[in-house]
């Protein structure tokens, strides 16, 4: 049975359980991360803890765990779980109180996480994906990893009946990101995101994907483009922690240029997957 991590113990998954007056169920009051594992190593965990300890300053959330001991836990259960390409979960809520909207005065925050396999270097959608053009009914702070996503659910429950991989969001025809990607154009070369803000979240794969590109010597422009840009974009493309660089081929009915992952896409995605396996080639090697 998997081993899962809950408020300072690995248990069983069947043990991972919380209290129906955690204020994670009750409001969404909580945040998360979700980092990869590639070669059964932590891919750029520390930036997410980065992130996860702004989401919980911005929350005014107390942070249970040093990112210290996060990492530990986040390897642990990879290595435990034998996961060679997948991903680690973690979440941190308020925690258990009687049913208030206002913090309690003195609350303990839950926290636990779980690993899980998913195909990374071999992603299936690495061929293309159709992504489905939905209004962003979000609120105003994307930029916290909150796990209140019911507009995400909508969403991505909306991009799967209309058969897409994807939610592409936008804001009067302004593209925001995906329901959980941040979303890329390329035009003679060029590639363009939006600019960080409150409208979304800080993807850490786009700004390792700027890096990348720029690594490459190609030009970033961190500029909003519109789902109409989109769609005349030469290429399109969508960088996640778990998809990492994925091409988009069509949106909705409209084929993104001959409807195949473009040259530069591919070049971005290898790069990607090259630095991914230097940096967990190099952890293997330090701990053998
Ligand atoms: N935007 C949203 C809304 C997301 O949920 C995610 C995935 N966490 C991303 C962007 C991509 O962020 P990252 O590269 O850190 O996974």
């Amino acid at each position: 049975m998997r081993s899962c991590w809950l408020n300072g113990s690995f248990v069983p998954e069947d043990q991972a359980q919380v209290s129906i007056f955690d204020r994670g169920l009750l409001f969404g009051d909580g945040v998360y991360e979700v980092a990869a594992v590639f070669n059964g190593r932590l891919l750029d965990a520390d930036r997410h803890l980065v992130r996860l300890e702004r989401s919980q300053r911005e929350l005014s959330l107390p942070a249970p765990y040093t990112s210290t001991v996060w990492l530990d836990v986040m390897q642990e259960l990879a290595t435990r779980n034998e996961i060679r390409e997948g991903l680690v979960y973690l979440q941190v809520t308020r925690g258990v109180a009687e049913r208030d909207f206002a913090f309690p005065a003195s609350i303990k925050p839950t926290a636990f996480a779980w690993a899980r396999p998913k195909r990374l270097s071999d992603d299936p959608n690495a061929s293309g994906l159709t992504v489905h053009v939905v209004p962003d009914i979000r609120w105003g702070r994307c930029d916290i990893k909150s796990t209140a996503m019911l507009a995400q659910v909508l969403a991505k429950q909306a991009a799967r009946e209309a058969g897409a991989g994807e939610a592409l969001m936008h804001e009067n025809g302004v593209v925001t990101e995906g329901g959980s990607s941040n979303v890329w154009i390329v035009n003679q070369g060029e590639l363009q995101t939006r600019p960080v803000s409150e409208d979304i979240l800080a993807g850490i794969t786009r700004d390792v994907v700027v890096e990348v590109a720029r690594e490459l010597g190609l030009v970033v422009r961190e500029r909003a483009f519109t789902v109409e840009q989109a769609m005349a974009a030469d290429e399109c493309f969508l960088t996640s922690a778990t998809s990492f660089v994925l091409p988009i081929t069509r949106i909705d009915q409209h084929v993104v240029s001959n409807g195949q992952p473009g040259p530069v896409t591919q070049r971005v995605r290898a790069a990607y997957l090259a630095r991914a396996e230097r940096l967990t080639a190099a952890l293997v090697g330090a701990s053998a």
